[in-house]
């Protein structure tokens, strides 16, 4: 694993939430992982904005701002429908509609869309 700085380093996707990590230190270059936050690896949180952006939870779910002009390989924002997430998506297929009390998550899924 190649990383020159750890601010750069990340963690494979869900293995930590998309809160960032309160211990976090993102001013400073980082030496070794532990001087970031004392848990480490073992960390439930995000450590640094590259963690949260790329969290199942963000990657491909708010819009670029570059929009179509976005020239990045790997963005982390959509750039368009083809390329959109909807992060509420594998949550239901587990609870399909037809399931009771399932209606009111529905509700407000429609209302964000
Ligand atoms: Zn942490
Ligand atoms: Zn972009």
């Amino acid at each position: 694993m190649y990383a020159h700085n750890w601010q750069d380093f990340r963690r494979p996707p869900f293995s930590y939430e998309r809160e960032q990590c309160p211990q976090w230190e993102t001013k400073h270059f980082i030496a070794t992982y532990a001087d970031g936050c004392p848990l480490e690896y073992r960390c439930p949180r995000s450590h640094g904005w590259k963690e949260q952006e790329y969290h199942p939870q963000n990657y491909k779910v708010h819009a670029c701002r570059q929009g179509e002009q976005c020239g990045k390989p790997h963005c982390p924002y959509y750039h368009g429908e083809r390329d959109r997430r909807h992060p509420l998506g594998p949550f239901f297929r587990l609870f399909p509609k037809n399931r009771p009390g399932a209606t009111h998550v529905h509700q407000a899924f429609h209302q964000l869309y």
